[in-house]
């Protein structure tokens, strides 16, 4: 036999068998079964059992419900789903089984609990649908309402997700395994299944993947997905919102649509209108150029603070944190709507005193965006109000600071800012009108609904006042009604109020007094009339609650009706908090305004490294110069010693034009940007002796994706690539990509290579677009100083042996190493000069002879390598082929 109650549970965690469920009872939420020995151990909560009917015990572990938020974060965190399971009836109330249903299901993308969310970042649900080389990606942050789609091919897919970052994928339970995520690619994905049975569940997520979640497939049908979303808004057709013609992109922002309706049981989410994008309009990183360039995480511990982002980030609100986060994933490819985000950022940058009004301002501007969607969902607290009507005023001082500008060239961007600030006057008349000045933390105590607002909650205050007053008033007329000095009324829980007198004065009590309750020193009595009162002030509280609930209610559902209106003015508060940051760091670290052009030709006066120029402190950083562009110098060969600078100058090149490309100001003396539609970057393996071949062949197939991809209108950005191998296979590589980028026609794009081999400074005698640049060492009294100035011509030599000196390396071995040096160098010289002196093998490599002689052979089996069309199995095969090629001295 099991109780009412078992069955109860069973039949709501049969409906989700894949979610752990907490099962409301009373002031707890309870698990049982495998759930309770999942929660016992993810949240180190005790085990207990539960008796439910004769024979059946069960396994049962519970939470405060006071403390669900803190436990949720931890289980969302762990990638596991939650039901959250309420009573519906009010178990006083209700006779028998109290009623009970799941009223959300929490997942990773679909929380929108303050406590378990970043406020300088998104927190996005996604969904991605694929057919044949075509790809559906929709995605929404539901505490926000932003909702977005767009249809791409499949190959664009990885990038763009990887950009966007959920925290949570929905694909369709028949994609396994979802290549298309790149799962091959070292990123760990959940398997989403963390199911009751709790096995392994908590691994299900890995710090940079996202949990994933596996859809009945019919839920991505088209017409399924386009009812989902017609419905969800009211609408006839998709025709608004432009995704009429995009199936794939409405089966995605369907599904998401049809998944929030079944984890949101109790209210849906409001979503803004879809806004359907092209990801042609922005520049794509890929994740190795996001991690190369250190975006938004640095060092290999992924640390946020030396990051660009942070470097970038002098926000001062949530909403422009995350918007700048956003442009920073997604540079624009026109000079437009750049120079537009330039201009306001120089309406800053030149008037202090109005970048210090704004920044304070914005100082006080809570986050409007979350606050809407929580007013939308009614989910708002009192002071989330009051934060909405301080932050809607400094809004209309903001807009003060738009004013005064000057120049024409500024006027359009400011009026944009201008029109987005526009005032909502009556959302704020109604916060001033109807919530107090300073209202309770939660609803339902009178103290939230400004007095006036409600002639029905203040004469009900008036009448618990006036109750309150009464029974106040009883214990000294009683006192002298009775002569008891030390009579007392009191109040509590269970008996409610009453009149207490000691033993020493109870013949003293009059007859009407009632006995209600004997205490070992003396005895506590009620009157009618205090029933009375009692009953007045309790009904009036009661009543003040549920009339003060209400009220609230309708406060926010009023304001939902502003929503457009608030939304637009936190989408321009954020904009302006985007620019006046940027303007901020620009004067800040002297940065100046670049000069666009739809040209190939990026010229670059004194750059800098945004970040590595912090760290090193006031003057430190030396300045470089930059002149690349497709007809002349394309390619550029950076040779110097390790720990030079090449990394840092390559770079800080590609972090330039990408900042140029968001609208920042750079770290530059001038700059004139030629805008990009891609940066690629890689970087060879480094320092790593350890890795063996498969990541060579990760360098390679990474290698062989910008040969392939890149267009003329690219920014190339190479550090050490080939350094994963032997030096001669590394050398031939490096020198065949080179050459590569340089002649073929779909290419020609500009390129920056950096590199250790000196010898490719060679390629600059046959390839016209290649120029050589070093940087320069000056050596004092036989030690190296890096000057971190990048000069014209190649490096001479390593200073392989200075470095290893400056590192600390043991003097004995130091100067054992010159000598191994000159005898190499000395052998080196004479097989040169003789042609049939000791051959060195491979150790040779790290002298600087030349080594490709015009006539060998070898030269001409690397050159007639087609790279982009050989399969990685090729290459490799290619490569023992040409390494054994080498050691027979070049011949075939
Ligand atoms: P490489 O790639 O040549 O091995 P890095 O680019 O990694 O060298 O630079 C090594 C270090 O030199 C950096 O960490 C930085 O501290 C310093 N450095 C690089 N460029 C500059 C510069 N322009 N001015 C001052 N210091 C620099």
């Amino acid at each position: 036999m099991v109780t009412p109650v078992r069955r109860q549970y069973l039949k709501i965690k049969h409906s989700y068998p894949d979610a752990l469920v907490l099962f409301r009872m009373g002031d707890f939420y309870e698990t049982f079964d495998d759930d309770a020995h999942l929660a016992a151990r993810e949240l180190e909560i005790a085990l207990t059992s539960r008796r439910l009917g004769k024979s059946l015990k069960v396994p049962m572990a519970g939470i405060p419900a006071v403390a669900l938020e803190s436990y949720l974060a931890r289980l969302i965190k762990r990638g596991h789903k939650v039901a959250i399971c309420e009573q519906l009836s009010d178990p006083a109330a209700s006779r028998g089984l109290v009623e009970r249903d799941v009223v959300r299901v929490v997942t990773p993308g679909t929380v929108v609990e303050t406590g378990l969310l970043e406020q300088k970042a998104n927190n996005y649900l996604a969904a991605v649908v694929v057919d044949d080389a075509a790809a559906g990606l929709a995605y929404v942050d539901i505490t926000t309402g932003e909702f977005a789609a767009t249809q791409l091919a499949v190959a664009r897919l990885l990038p763009e997700l990887e950009r966007i970052g959920p925290a949570e994928v929905l694909i369709a339970a028949a994609d396994t395994p979802p290549a298309w995520l790149g799962a091959g690619n070292g990123h760990g994905y959940g398997s989403g299944s963390s199911s009751g049975s709790g096995e392994d569940a908590g691994e299900s997520v890995d710090r940079s993947g996202y949990s994933l979640t596996r859809l009945n497939p019919a839920t991505f049908d088209w017409d399924i997905a386009r009812d989902a979303l017609l419905s969800h808004y009211d609408i006839r057709s998709l025709e608004a919102f432009g995704c009429a013609d995009l199936p794939l992109a409405t089966r995605a922002a369907g599904a998401i649509v049809d998944y929030l309706g079944q984890t949101y049981k109790a209210a849906k989410p409001r979503l803004a209108a879809l806004g359907v994008y092209s990801t042609a309009a922005y520049m794509t990183l890929d994740a190795q150029t996001r991690r190369n360039l250190e975006l938004f995480a640095a060092g290999r511990w992924e640390s946020r603070q030396f990051s660009l982002l942070a470097a970038l980030d002098d926000t001062r609100t949530a909403m422009g944190g995350r918007l700048l986060r956003r442009w920073l994933g997604q540079p624009l490819l026109e000079t437009g709507e750049l120079e537009q985000r330039l201009d306001a950022v120089e309406h800053y940058f030149a008037d202090a005193f109005r970048r210090s009004d704004a920044r304070s301002l914005l100082g006080n501007i809570a986050d409007l965006e979350r606050i809407l969607g929580r007013v939308q969902a009614g989910t708002a607290m009192p002071r989330d109000l009051t934060a909405l009507k301080t932050g809607l005023a400094a809004a209309e001082s903001l807009a003060a600071t738009l004013t005064g500008a000057d120049d024409g060239a500024a006027a359009e961007a400011v009026a944009w800012l201008a029109r987005q600030l526009g005032p909502v006057p009556a959302a704020a008349a109604l916060i001033e009108e109807a919530i107090a000045a300073e209202p309770t933390g939660l609803v339902g105590e009178g103290k939230v609904i400004r007095e006036g607002f409600s002639p029905e909650l203040d004469e009900l205050k008036a009448a618990g006042r006036d109750a309150r007053g009464f029974i106040a008033g009883l214990e000294s007329r009683e006192r002298q009604r009775t002569g008891i000095r030390n009579l007392r009324v009191g109040y509590n829980q269970i008996f409610g109020y009453y009149i207490e007198i000691s033993k020493a004065n109870l013949r003293q009590a009059p007859p009407d007094y009632i006995r209600r309750q004997t205490l070992t020193n003396g005895e506590r009595f009620i009157v009618p009339e205090l029933k009375e009162y009692e009953s007045l002030v309790l009904n009036s509280q009661e009543r003040i609650q549920e009339l003060e609930r209400s009220l609230f209610r309708q406060v926010c559902s009023q304001l939902g009706g502003y929503a457009e209106a608030i939304g637009r003015l936190a989408a321009g508060i954020a904009a302006l908090d985007v620019f006046a940051a940027l303007a901020e760091v620009a004067v800040r670290y002297d940065y100046v305004r670049p000069k666009l052009n739809g040209g190939d030709a990026i010229s670059i006066k004194d750059g800098r490294h945004p970040v590595v120029e912090r760290t090193l402190g006031a003057g430190a950083y030396v300045p470089n110069d930059l002149q690349v562009a497709n007809g002349a110098a394309r390619v550029i060969v950076l040779t110097g010693p390790n720990m030079a600078g090449k990394s840092t100058y390559i770079r800080q090149a590609a972090i330039i034009v990408l900042m140029a490309q968001i609208g920042s100001f750079v770290p530059a003396a001038a700059a004139e940007i030629g805008l990009v539609d891609r940066i690629f970057t890689r970087v060879g393996l480094q320092d790593d002796l350890t890795t063996g071949q498969s990541t060579f062949m990760v360098e390679m197939v990474e290698t062989a994706a910008i040969l392939n991809q890149a267009t003329p209108r690219s920014l190339v950005v190479l550090d050490e690539i080939g350094r994963g191998t032997s030096t001669y296979d590394g050398l031939s590589i490096a020198r065949a990509v080179i050459e590569h980028l340089h002649n073929d026609p779909r290419l020609g794009c500009k390129s920056l290579f950096a590199t250790h081999y000196h010898e490719l400074t060679e390629l600059a005698q046959t390839l016209p677009g290649v120029r050589n640049y070093s940087v320069a060492v000056a050596e004092e009294e036989g030690r190296v100083v890096f000057l971190h100035r990048i000069v014209s011509g190649g490096a001479d030599r390593s200073y392989g042996v200075h470095v290893a000196q400056l590192a600390g390396l043991p003097r004995a071995v130091v100067s054992r190493a010159w000598e191994a040096l000159a005898e190499l160098e000395q052998g080196a010289a004479s097989s040169r000069a003789g042609g049939n002196g000791r051959r060195s093998g491979q150790e040779a490599a790290t002298a600087q002879m030349p080594l490709f002689q015009p006539e060998e052979p070898l030269r001409d089996a690397v050159l007639a390598l087609d790279i982009p069309n050989l399969t990685p199995l090729e290459a490799i095969n290619k490569l023992y082929e040409l390494q054994e090629q080498a050691r027979n001295g070049g011949k075939g």
